[in-house]
C-alpha cells in the first residue's frame, strides 16, 4: 500500500510506514474476504447462510460415509463367520 503522507510504497502487511504514518486499514483481515464481499455486495447474509448449509451438508456426508463403512465392516464380519 502507498503511504498518503510520504508516497512511499509499503508491503501490504505493513502497519506503519517508515515515516511513522500508521495505516488505519486493519491488516489482520485476510485479503480474500474483502473480494468476496465485493462480489456479493447486496446479500452478505444469504452468502453466510449458504455457507452454513454447505457446512451441514458436509457433516451429513461424513456421517453417511461413516455409517456406510461401519455397515460394510459388519457385513464382512458376518460373511467371514459363516
Ligand atoms: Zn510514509
Amino acid at each position: 500500500m502507498k503511504c498518503p503522507s510520504c508516497k512511499l510504497e509499503n508491503p501490504p502487511s505493513a502497519t506503519r510506514c517508515d515515516c511513522g504514518y500508521a495505516f488505519s486499514v486493519p491488516t489482520t483481515e485476510p485479503p480474500g474476504s474483502r473480494v468476496d464481499i465485493q462480489q456479493h455486495p447486496s446479500d452478505p447474509t444469504i452468502v453466510s447462510h449458504l455457507r452454513s448449509i454447505d457446512d451441514s451438508v458436509r457433516t451429513i456426508k461424513r456421517i453417511v460415509v461413516f455409517w456406510a463403512v461401519l455397515s460394510l465392516i459388519g457385513l464382512l464380519i458376518l460373511m467371514f463367520r459363516h
